[in-house]
């Protein structure tokens, strides 16, 4: 299993469960507590209350969901404090491990790795900074991320956080992050000290869990408006990179949902469309840098996780096809195990320009601006049968990739990110998320650059900083 945590048993929802009235905390509090069991209802109260909330969200209700049109809708995930979807587990997260920690009255001084390829370093830091007891080291690569994110990492406040630059891909920075975790000996070392190591990846479940909430609560959403009847169908297709996000959309199915279909949508990187599509999953083929970066990965993590599931949590089949994916970056499933997987996850992929032309036909069309990630999902679903609405994952703000998102709104190229924001303002008349505005005036805090092989000395040298009490 290369160590993934899935829950023993899955829980559903009380029967009655959609007949009731609640708001995003309400319905966090119910879909949490079926699954975080080792909390009791106040903790995760007191979590909700903290990560959830007006100075975190700028919506009332955490996510918004927007028609486009004819049956589709877009659910948007990027009202948090760094204009990713990310931020909704990555907000809630760090109050998981805190109330964890003093159940298990576990007294020592948590360090929290992460390698990232742009988004996902934001909003870990974002969610960490300041907190109690933990300190976060971020490490991307130096050349490999857009301005915006660099300069959003480069400007975090917070008295516990640390951006580092990496000169190598995102790759390196990932397998050097790997090897500090699998240093037993400094593991033990820091131990020794009153230190640990742990992660904020998507293979965490404190990290999945809180996004099964927004598809429960699309779910509400459309019976709230009349778009669906109780008990009525929905479809839900997800942007997908590490298949976290999709992952969490089936185990809503699982609560209770009826969902239908998961559209597994992926850009030019499309080596889940062709698993889906052919039962053979085979990562030894061109990397593509293309205008939706944060699905651009050929290993996606959290797959294993869903076919666990699906093989009905056959862990010798799953030893098989990880062992397979690690000596050969290749595995195949059978016709069965691919059948039922097509039950549920249609899976499908667009090139650069039909992300493009998407953002522009559907500008003109509903003035509605899409991003680069949430593009390929909404091309994905043209043209579906009217019957059953289709709810999109809305990834990012458009501000965030402004470049390519003002290139397809109005072909214009313009090199400068910031710029491009301003244009995409102008002509759509949206109000610049607050996670990008002002971004170039603020303080840099953080600009250490460092080679590929001192990871593991600039972890200890700003752990020796750290006063440890
Ligand atoms: C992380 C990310 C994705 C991919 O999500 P996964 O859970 O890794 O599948 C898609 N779009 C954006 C904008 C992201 O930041």
């Amino acid at each position: 299993m290369g160590g993934l945590f899935v829950p023993a048993t899955i829980p559903s929802l009380p029967p009655n469960f959609l007949e009731e009235e609640l708001n995003y905390k309400q319905t966090a509090q119910k879909v949490l507590e079926s699954f975080l069991t080792d909390f009791n209802k106040e903790e995760l109260q007191d979590c909700i209350q903290s990560a959830y909330n007006h100075t975190k969200f700028d919506v009332d209700d955490v996510v918004d969901l927007k028609h486009l049109d004819n049956n589709r809708w877009v659910l948007e995930l990027w009202h948090g404090p760094t204009a990713a979807f990310k931020d909704v587990a990555l907000q809630i997260m760090p109050y998981f491990m805190d109330v964890s920690k003093r159940k298990l009255k576990e007294q020592a001084h948590t360090v929290i790795l992460v390698a990232t390829s742009g988004d996902t370093g934001k909003a870990a830091l974002e969610g960490f900074k300041n907190c109690k007891g933990v300190s976060i080291i971020v490490f991307y690569p130096h050349e490999g991320v857009s301005e915006i994110q660099k300069l959003q990492m480069e400007t975090t406040d917070g008295n516990n956080t640390y951006v580092v630059a990496v000169k190598g891909n995102f790759d390196d920075c990932q397998t050097g992050v790997k090897k500090i975790f699998g240093d037993n000996g400094y593991a033990d070392e820091l131990r020794g000290k009153n230190f640990e190591l742990s992660s904020a990846n998507s293979i965490n479940w404190g990290r999945l869990c809180p996004q099964i909430v927004y598809y429960v609560r699309a779910y509400q959403m459309l019976l709230e408006r009349g778009v669906i009847a109780p008990g009525g169908m929905v479809d839900f297709c997800v942007p997908t990179g590490n298949f976290g996000n999709i992952l969490a959309a089936y185990y809503a199915l699982r609560l209770g949902i009826p969902i239908r279909q998961l559209i597994c949508a992926s850009n030019k990187n499309k080596v889940l469309a062709d698993f889906f599509t052919s039962g053979i999953y085979d990562k030894n083929r061109e990397f593509y840098k293309t205008i939706s970066p944060s699905m651009d990965i050929l290993i996606s993590s959290n797959l294993e996780r869903f076919l666990f599931e699906m093989s009905n949590h056959d862990s010798a089949f799953l030893r098989q096809i990880h062992n397979d994916l690690n000596t050969t970056g290749k595995f195949t499933v059978n016709n069965d195990l691919r059948n039922t997987l097509g039950s549920i996850i249609q899976a499908g992929w667009v090139d650069e320009n039909k992300i493009l032309e998407t953002i522009g036909s559907v500008f003109r069309d509903t003035g509605y601006v899409l991003d680069t990630h949430t593009a390929v999902g909404v091309a994905l679903c043209e043209g579906r049968d009217a019957e059953v609405p289709v709810v999109i994952a809305s990834t990012a703000s458009p501000f965030k990739f402004s470049t390519d998102v003002l290139r397809g709104m109005t072909q214009e190229n313009q090199a400068d990110e910031f710029v491009a924001i301003d244009r995409i303002r102008e002509i759509s008349g949206m109000t610049v998320h607050r996670a990008l505005h002002g971004l170039k005036e603020r303080q840099v805090r953080h600009n250490k650059v460092i080679q590929i092989d001192e990871m593991k000395s600039t972890v200890q040298e700003i752990i020796n900083n750290i006063s440890n009490p």
